[in-house]
């Protein structure tokens, strides 16, 4: 990769810069307490949530898939998890999805050095962020940490009609940025979307693989903590 060239960096922002995994924690922990679950015959939080993120992945990939839409999975993946943990429907908290919808955007957790990281890459690069997800919701996370003041622009999936890696969202992320996928650079923690998403229309890529999971042989770059990114531009 010719970083000499580069102009534009694209970031990705759940589980890149916002941390998802983290912050879909914090909430679910609070609505255990809030919800009583203890009462309704769910044990555990850690088994709650471990039963939670499985149905969740689950749906999102159907929903990428367009086997679901947005209301089919923001209803089935509490259902589900109701239902496999063995909770009498007629208990299911009606409003616990509203609640984890409103509450979970609200959370302020982002991967170590995330604003440090931008606040240096912003003196250099014109960055962007390309985001599949709802609009509503990273508005809110966005907003809530102080995140829109690094990025030129932002596309959101549901805005354009398509996710990543849809080749479709790339090529109107890099025209709305009014820049040239030659000087473009897309950093994200999906294999899938983000990085075969944009190296199938010729662009660079970054992986961010902050669990360290092995790395597939056609992924070209690769960073573990954001700060490195320091080192690399
Ligand atoms: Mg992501």
């Amino acid at each position: 990769m010719h970083n000499t060239l580069k102009k534009d960096i694209f970031f990705d922002l759940d589980h890149t810069i916002w941390d998802f995994e983290k912050n879909a924690e914090e909430t679910l922990m609070e609505l255990f307490d809030t919800y009583h679950f203890h009462g309704i015959g769910i044990g555990a939080a850690d088994v709650f949530i471990e039963t939670y993120n499985r149905n969740n992945q689950r749906l999102w990939a159907l929903y990428h898939h367009g086997k679901i839409n947005k209301s089919e999975l923001r209803e089935a993946r509490f259902a589900d998890t109701f239902i496999e943990l063995g909770v009498d429907p007629k208990l299911f908290p009606i409003a616990f999805e509203t609640d984890y919808l409103r509450l979970c955007p609200q959370k302020t957790n982002l991967f170590p050095y995330a604003h440090e990281t931008l606040g240096y890459l912003q003196e250099k690069y014109t960055l962007h962020l390309i985001s599949n997800g709802f609009g509503d919701a990273a508005e809110i996370k966005m907003t809530r940490c102080d995140l829109k003041k690094y990025f030129a622009t932002i596309v959101i999936s549901e805005t354009v009609g398509v996710h990543k890696p849809h080749p479709q969202i790339f090529h109107y992320a890099i025209a709305n940025a009014k820049t040239e996928i030659p000087q473009s650079v897309m950093v994200g923690d999906s294999l899938e979307a983000d990085i075969r998403g944009a190296q199938n229309i010729g662009m660079d890529a970054i992986y961010f693989n902050p669990n360290k999971a092995e790395i597939p042989s056609d992924v070209r770059k690769s960073i573990s903590a954001l700060e490195e990114l320091k080192s690399l531009f």
